[in-house]
């Protein structure tokens, strides 16, 4: 039977009926995939949905029901005052399936949306064996971005961190090995406005102090004491069997490089040499470099700081480091195993691959970090992929709103900096009007985000009824 491109396929008929009469076939069953599938059956578009478990599992996986969370049980603040939260507000406004889940499946965790797990993942999957659009093959290991389905019936990979390796294969022939990457290591961030700029000075190694784009934090020989011990006592989050042997030795761990000795980081990325401290006229006994990690220069990025300490454990150590006391953090370290594009290289505004426009890439191995962030860019492939077997325009949520400023980070190519995974976080939004006083600008930045967001859930329903 051919595929129709019609949206108006009779409901009656049975899942696996319909999806033959064309549609979205999506690979992977997690947060990204079963929000596409859903957004795309809320636009009346059939779906096939390829998961592998209950037959095969990743090594991180172990429940046979859909979106299973592998980890933490918690999506984060709820609190529309931080990033996170503001995308969880959208999501619900654009009737994520992943946050009704999350609030029906709530547990009390004070700001933070943490959910009873099992609860979360057996709702997701009744209400998507039950919707009347999407076809669950369930067992079903996609091998190839060749799976038989009618011209014009688009491809979603939403296969996850730990994708199949045969699929993985397939991926980098098609996009080329480099752009592929098996682990993340990635250094916190912190707000700009947070320092002490007191203890900070400016300057580029070698180059003349105040002048340059490093703001370094420099330590006395006591200081780096305390630093040193907090960090070797310091909590660390577990490395599971499959991530073991993996840490690269040119991005080890910080707390990894401290066990070594200290002049493992002296020598390495708490390097003095090459940076007088205007303010004593020596070189400190060590310095932490920041690097500036948007535009705007609102945050920084702590270099070479990757780790596996624990959440608590990073806000108590790195706030030991001179002009961090009362560091924010927009976004902590991590290092851990994770399958992901290079997205400003590969990816196209609408999340397809660009040399594979039938092709679009969804949740975390496109590029973005996190649970949440997984289901928004899942949401919004779903939506865009409906919209191009349906025939209409496809289109990019606003920069300044949260899904927005995931897709703009996926998309956006920036010659100076290595791609690097993210979480969402106000350092990824458009900067704010430099004249806006301090104490209004997270009100400023959360307006402008609802505003921009309200007029584009009308240009989306604008186009719906063109
Ligand atoms: C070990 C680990 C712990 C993490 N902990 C957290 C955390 O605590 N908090 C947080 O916010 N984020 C965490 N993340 C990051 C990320 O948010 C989650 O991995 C999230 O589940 C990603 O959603 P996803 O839909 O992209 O992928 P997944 O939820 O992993 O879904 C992918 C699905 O695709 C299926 N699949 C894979 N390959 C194939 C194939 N070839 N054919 C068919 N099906 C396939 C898988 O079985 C899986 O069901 C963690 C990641 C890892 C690896």
């Amino acid at each position: 039977m051919p595929w129709s491109s019609s949206a108006t396929t009779d409901p009656t008929t049975s899942p696996s009926e319909r999806s033959r009469q064309g549609g979205v076939v999506i690979i992977g069953g997690g947060l990204a995939g079963c929000e596409a599938a859903w957004r795309c059956a809320g636009r009346r578009v059939n779906v096939k949905l390829l998961e592998m478990k209950p037959k095969h599992f990743s090594p991180a996986h172990q429940n046979g029901d859909l979106a299973e969370l592998v980890c933490s049980n918690s999506l984060r603040s709820a609190s529309p005052s931080s990033a996170v939260g503001l995308l969880k507000e959208e999501l619900s406004a654009l009737n994520s399936l992943i946050m009704e889940a999350a609030f029906a499946a709530r547990v009390p965790a004070g700001q933070a949306l943490a959910v009873d797990r099992a609860a979360f993942s057996r709702y997701v999957t009744d209400k998507i064996e039950a919707n009347p659009y999407i076809e669950l093959v369930s067992g079903a290991k996609a091998d190839s971005l060749d799976i038989p389905r009618p011209a014009r019936s688009p491809l979603i990979v939403a296969a996850g961190p730990l994708a199949a390796d045969e699929l993985v294969q397939a991926l980098r022939e098609t996009i080329g090995r480099e752009f592929l990457h098996f682990y993340d290591a990635l250094a916190p961030i912190v707000t700009r406005d947070s320092l002490d700029m007191s203890k900070i000075f400016v300057g580029d190694r070698y180059e003349e102090p105040g002048r340059g784009s490093y703001l370094n934090c420099p330590f006395t020989a006591e200081e780096l004491d305390v630093f040193l011990s907090a960090l070797l006592e310091a909590d660390q989050t577990e490395a599971r069997k499959f991530e073991e042997a993996r840490f690269f030795e040119g991005c080890l761990p910080i707390e990894v490089m401290a066990r070594r000795g200290l002049r493992t980081l002296t020598f390495g990325p708490m390097k003095p040499v090459g940076l007088v401290d205007p303010k004593t006229g020596k070189l400190p006994a060590a310095v932490v470099q920041l690097r500036l990690e948007n535009e705007a220069g609102t945050h920084c990025n702590l270099v070479g700081f990757q780790t596996r300490l624990t959440i608590p454990s990073q806000r108590q150590v790195f706030r030991l480091i001179p002009g961090l006391e009362k560091a924010e953090f927009a976004r902590y370290g991590a290092v851990h195993r994770n399958t992901y594009l290079d997205a400003p290289e590969v990816l196209d505004q609408f999340q397809r691959l660009v040399n594979r426009p039938d092709v679009f890439l969804a949740g975390q191995i496109s590029g973005v970090e996190g649970y949440v962030e997984s289901a928004a860019q899942g949401l919004w492939a779903g939506e865009n992929a409906a919209r191009q077997f349906l025939g209409l325009p496809l289109l990019v949520p606003p920069a300044d709103t949260a899904i927005g400023s995931l897709t703009n980070h996926l998309t956006k190519k920036n010659a100076k900096r290595v791609f690097e995974p993210s979480n969402v976080n106000f350092g990824l939004f458009p900067p704010i009007p430099p004249e806006t006083p301090k104490r209004l600008a997270a009100q400023f930045r959360l307006d402008r985000a609802r505003n921009s967001f309200q007029a584009f859930l009308k240009e989306i329903s604008d186009v719906q009824s063109e």
